[in-house]
């Protein structure tokens, strides 16, 4: 302890302490929240930086944030409206030609038969406002601003967590059950439990510039979520996360060039004036340099602290996965910590946070390198390489007038496609499965232990789930019938605070009876508390009309088995019809951890 420091004594406890108020910590303490899990936040800054880094909330977030509550037709009405995040646009400079352009992720209205709630672009500050603004209504959470992270001590199922109050610089100590390091990617809950990452650095060397430029006089009619600019000076993208007024370049540079401390707000002008291509006013908010790199802690939990987010994992932005992965994280831990603390998980539940979620890391953050090489690849390989700027200007201006180097160019963004395209990384991955996919764009939905429970739509009864009607209108190719018939999915029925078992009005009355005989075979104790709910296809809910839902019809094949799903919205085990109450209490037991 530093000796200006003074410690209080008397020390605070809250079942879990949360480390960090960035979105990982935040909607972690809103889930557990909903849970009826209290939570303290620590959170070392006053205020969050402006820079406004993730863009992209994937489907599987937004899918998240309506299982909690959080109302994604109005997370929706923030940030970029579909039609301006349409496209990845390739061009020599904004204000110059466009050389070619691809789709950004899927947003295309057939993706809403794989998930109810396509991707949505919104400052990523933004999103943090708007849990942060629901979390201040609620008694269970406390946030504290300007208190840091010092040290911890781990007891015999607690912890004792030092924190600073950097007001006032004291010290005091918090006692929880469990702590959760979302501490952001230079993590000092996991530099203090000692725990090392794996991964690589790439020679790749980047600069983030803030701005906050006019450019849809620039742009004009070529709106879009990403603009890859192809000027040798630039070779990097701007994320466009308000075309009049908020925005991001990133670059790629040469060290020996331009050595990371010659760079200032001048040279970052000169890069950002490339770019645009004409003269547009702006102020540069931030720079900041980075490498290329991938980093999977070796392990997410030591004792009763675990991590989550960018403390466990951080990747380059090039995927968009890394906000999107530490929302996955908290979404899996947040159940497992409530079946903790109410007492129907044992404390081995805790150990499949870490076997369901390091593997996603490792596949994501190997996607987001990929991604990140193969892109500047592209742009230093479009003839722009020349030492000297002014040649490789003229290299890559002759090329794009050149129809068979504009072939070669063309394949070269054809072959960014899935860089662009992860729904099979969103909603595709399976718990257990260690098969890296070949091809992250692809998804097919499956209803095996381990699997996101298969999305389609659904008619309910008025009233009968405890959610508002997901409002497609956006989509303005639908008609209004089938933005009727689009208004709650097969996800909705799986309640954050339960397990729920799936099954057909043909075999309902067999698996009640099979729901009953397990719960009577359980200790009381476990019977008594253990959240689970039959909801049957045929009485509960019916599918909507469509070839499609015939597909979820044939994956779930609910005249054989009733499918048993966890509470994070995933299979836990299917259990065929003429099975006993034994297959059904065994995979809650092995789940469980119950002896
Ligand atoms: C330019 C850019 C674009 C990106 N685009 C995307 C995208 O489109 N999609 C996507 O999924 N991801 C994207 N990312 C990644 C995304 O921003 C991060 O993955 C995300 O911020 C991680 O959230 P987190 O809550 O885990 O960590 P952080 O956001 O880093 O939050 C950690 C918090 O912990 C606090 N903290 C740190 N130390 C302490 C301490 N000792 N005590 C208390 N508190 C502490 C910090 O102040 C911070 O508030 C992008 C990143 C960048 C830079």
């Amino acid at each position: 302890m530093s000796p200006h420091f003074q410690t209080s004594s008397s020390d605070e406890e809250v079942p879990v302490l949360i480390v960090g108020g960035g979105p990982s910590g935040l909607l972690l303490a809103f889930l557990l929240a909903q849970l009826n899990v209290r939570s303290l936040v620590v959170e070392r800054y006053p205020t969050r930086l402006a820079a406004p880094k993730a863009h992209a909330l994937s489907p599987r977030s937004l899918e998240f944030c309506r299982q909690a509550g959080l109302d994604v037709n109005e997370i929706r009405r923030i940030g970029s409206p579909r039609q301006d995040a349409f496209w990845v646009n390739f061009v020599t400079i904004l204000a110059g030609k466009q050389v070619g352009r691809l789709p950004y992720e899927r947003m295309d209205q057939e993706v809403l038969n794989d998930t109810p709630t396509m991707i949505h672009n919104i400052p990523q500050p933004a999103f943090e406002d708007f849990i942060a603004k629901r979390l201040s209504k609620i008694n269970l959470v406390e946030i504290r601003k300007n208190h840091s992270f010092v040290s911890l001590e781990q007891g015999d199922g607690f912890v004792v967590t030092k924190i600073e109050d950097r007001a006032s610089q004291k010290e005091y100590s918090i006692k929880s059950r469990h702590v959760v390091g979302c501490d952001g990617a230079r993590s000092a809950v996991r530099k203090h439990l000692g725990i090392e990452s794996d991964g690589e650095e790439t020679c790749e060397t980047m600069m983030t510039i803030h701005l906050n430029a006019d450019l849809n006089p620039v742009i004009k009619e070529r709106v879009g979520m990403l603009h890859w600019v192809m000027d040798p000076l630039v070779s990097g993208f701007i994320i466009g996360y308000d075309l009049s007024g908020n925005q991001v370049l990133i670059c790629n540079f040469d060290p020996e060039k331009y050595p990371v401390e010659s760079w200032d707000e001048k040279h970052c002008r000169e890069i950002v004036d490339a770019a645009i291509g004409v003269k547009v006013p702006y102020d540069i908010l931030s720079y900041r340099p980075w490498v290329l790199s991938r980093k999977v802690a070796h392990s997410y939990r030591m004792g009763q602290v675990f991590l989550a987010g960018d403390a466990a994992h951080s990747f380059p932005p090039t995927g968009g996965l890394g906000l999107n992965s530490g929302l996955g994280d908290v979404h899996n831990l947040a159940y497992k910590l409530a079946a903790v603390h109410h007492g129907w998980g044992s404390d081995s539940l805790l150990d499949t946070y870490e076997s369901d979620r390091r593997q996603v890391a490792l596949v994501n953050s190997n996607q987001s390198v990929k991604n990140g090489k193969q892109i500047f690849g592209l742009l230093k390989a479009l003839g722009t390489t020349d030492p000297d700027m002014n040649i490789a200007r003229q290299n890559l201006y002759h090329n794009i007038q050149d129809p068979e180097a504009m072939v070669e160019i063309n394949k070269g963004i054809e072959g960014q496609r899935e860089h662009f395209d992860n729904l099979g990384l969103h909603i595709g991955y399976v718990y257990g499965d260690k098969e890296i996919p070949s091809n992250v764009s692809v998804f097919h939905p499956s209803c095996v232990p381990g699997a996101r429970l298969p999305h389609a739509w659904i008619k309910v009864t008025p009233g009968q789930l405890q959610l508002p009607a997901i409002d497609n209108s956006y989509v303005h190719e639908f008609t209004k019938d089938e933005i009727s018939a689009k208004q709650y999915s097969t996800l909705d029925l799986c309640h954050l605070d339960k397990f729920t078992l799936i099954v057909d009005e043909s075999n309902a009355s067999h698996f009640k009876s099979m729901v009953d005989e397990a719960f009577a075979s359980l200790p009381e104790d476990i019977q008594k508390v253990l959240p689970l709910q039959t909801v049957v296809l045929g009485v509960d809910f019916d599918l909507q009309a469509g070839p499609e839902n015939q597909s979820w019809m044939n994956l779930m094949r609910l005249k054989e088995q009733g499918v048993l799903i966890r509470p994070d919205q995933h299979i836990l085990s299917c259990i065929v019809s003429q099975a006993g109450s034994g297959d059904f209490v065994q995979a809650l037991k092995e789940h469980l951890g119950w002896n």
